[in-house]
């Protein structure tokens, strides 16, 4: 067997880490070609020292500069390259055969595409890539013969749960696909209570561990809205297709119902290493040294409708896919900036998705024909969002 080399992107972060832990199992099958990261220096270091690729990005120019300053004392062989130029390069290099693609927002678009036009196998964790572009990169992975495995816990598990060669719900005898989402910490929160939420309860969530964005995507359900928009894309789904299931112990990470009314549910400990061992080994099954479910111990299983007046984000989303065009460009950047002022404690919590729904109020769409004329919608509608965060934290202030 021929040892992949694998870029993982986004290295330094909670998916990134997971992912190195995955790799570190299996010496035989996997090689580190190149990491990638934003600013956090020391612990690109770090994982250089112990993984030693072939390159190592941080995308912050003066970050890299300090990075190769500690390589090159460490005398480590690793070269350090800078910036989304960077990002692309040990994306899409011939050397490459599996990216993984963890970089968090809009930041993880360029580096995800030019893996996918090089038709790489792409290890898709990003999910803001896929609401941003969903047409584009689901198009050049079709005409670059890529492949795109989900790495998000519920799209893999509807994978899991799909016959293979899948093309369309229809033909498999697909009825519905149902997305599991736990409902995040304010599942329960009395609604008056919300407002006065801080980052770091938002960030608490009950079950995963992951980086500050996502959690706070969780805590409004933004993410099972973002989710929503990734699973029509990657399964080739109509948005009435979906139905959003809460079910608070993410022990079920998603399931599909067949015409015969049989429905297949993938489960498992709630750790990222499951669907990340998953996209790595596939099509075979590889160790991933999660601990295993217990069902002597596990208790029950719940499962009810999301509740859209408690997560108005959510509403939002389905909202933003069913108008398409550019809706879910504005739909992600107005999160992306919201989400940022917020843990930044420049506005509230409930300030979030006031920030978004304003800003696809006001959105005027169209539809993006190339990663330039995405990228532009996305500029424009995160100044719009600034806008909106700009005026609450003035109304706060008073
Ligand atoms: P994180 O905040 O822990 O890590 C983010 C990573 O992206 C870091 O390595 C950071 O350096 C890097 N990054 C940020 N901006 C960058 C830039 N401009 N250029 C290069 N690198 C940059 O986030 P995470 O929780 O690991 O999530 C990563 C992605 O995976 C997100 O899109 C998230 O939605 C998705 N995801 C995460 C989980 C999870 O359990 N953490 C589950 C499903 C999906
Ligand atoms: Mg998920």
């Amino acid at each position: 067997m021929a040892i992949q080399a694998v870029t993982v992107l986004g290295s330094t972060g909670s998916i990134g880490v997971n992912t190195l832990d995955v790799l570190a199992q299996h010496p035989d099958r996997f090689s580190v070609y190149a990491l990638g990261a934003n600013r956090q220096v020391a612990k690109l270091f770090e994982q250089c020292l112990t993984y030693k690729p072939r390159y190592a990005v941080m995308c912050d120019a003066t970050a890299a500069v300090e990075l190769q300053g500690l390589l090159r004392d460490a005398k480590s062989t690793t070269e350090v390259l800078a910036g989304e130029q960077g990002l692309v390069d040990v994306a899409s290099s011939s050397e490459v055969d599996t990216v993984m693609a963890a970089i968090v927002g809009a930041a993880g678009l360029a580096s995800t595409m030019a893996a996918v036009t090089q038709g790489k196998r792409v290890l898709l964790a990003n999910k803001e890539s896929l609401v941003m572009s969903g047409r584009l990169l689901t198009e050049a992975v079709r005409s670059h013969d890529a492949q795109l495995l989900p790495i998000d816990s519920e799209h893999n598990a509807i994978f899991q749960c799909l016959p293979a060669g899948f093309t369309n719900l229809k033909d498999a005898g697909i009825r519905r696909v149902l997305l599991t989402g736990s409902g995040g910490p304010f599942r329960q929160t009395p609604l008056a209570e919300l407002a006065s939420k801080t980052p770091d309860q938002a960030c608490a969530h009950p079950n995963w561990s992951m980086g500050r964005k996502i959690s706070v995507d969780s805590a409004t359900m933004m993410n099972k809205g973002l989710e929503f928009i990734e699973a029509c894309w990657l399964f080739n789904a109509q948005p009435d297709d979906i139905e959003i299931v809460v079910h608070p112990q993410s022990i079920v990470h998603s399931m599909v119902e067949y015409a015969d009314g049989s429905v297949l549910a993938q489960m498992g400990m709630p750790d990222m290493r499951t669907p990340i061992a998953n996209c790595l080994g596939w099509p075979e099954r590889i160790e991933s040294a999660v601990e295993p479910l217990n069902f002597h111990q596990l208790g029950a299983l719940e499962f009810s409708a999301p509740d859209y007046e408690r997560f108005p984000a959510l509403k939002l989303s389905i909202q933003a896919m069913k108008s398409g065009g550019s809706y879910p460009i504005a739909l992600n950047a107005a999160n992306e900036v919201a989400v940022e002022a917020f843990l930044a404690e420049r506005i509230g919590y409930l300030g979030i998705s006031a920030a978004i729904e304003n800003v696809l109020q006001a959105w005027q769409s169209s539809e993006p024909d190339s990663l330039e004329a995405v990228k532009a919608a996305d500029k424009i509608a995160r100044q719009m969002a600034l806008v909106q965060v700009q005026s609450a934290e003035h109304k706060r202030c008073k």
